[in-house]
């Protein structure tokens, strides 16, 4: 009995990334940067300061929550004044 080779298994999610990603918000920083993830395939990216979309990195993780706690404290702060 001969044994059957495997054949690469071909996923539908990773072709339809092939077309273009399907991104959904997973983190918004500020109205104009938010964390995004592909629904098929998980890759992450975030806005960078050109408005286009980047890979999330660790690095670029570390700024985005950087500024949304500095907006946050800002916002509480300007709360306290008024
Ligand atoms: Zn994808």
């Amino acid at each position: 009995m001969e044994a059957i080779p495997n054949k690469p298994t071909l996923k539908i999610s990773a072709l339809m990334c092939t077309l273009g990603h399907d991104y959904m918000v997973t983190n918004t920083i500020t109205t104009y940067i938010k964390e995004y993830k592909c629904c098929n395939c998980g890759r992450e990216v975030t806005d960078d300061l050109n408005g286009k979309l980047k890979e999330l990195t660790e690095k670029s993780r570390i700024v985005n929550a950087c500024v949304s706690s500095f907006l946050r404290k800002k916002r509480n702060r300007l709360k306290l004044a008024v």
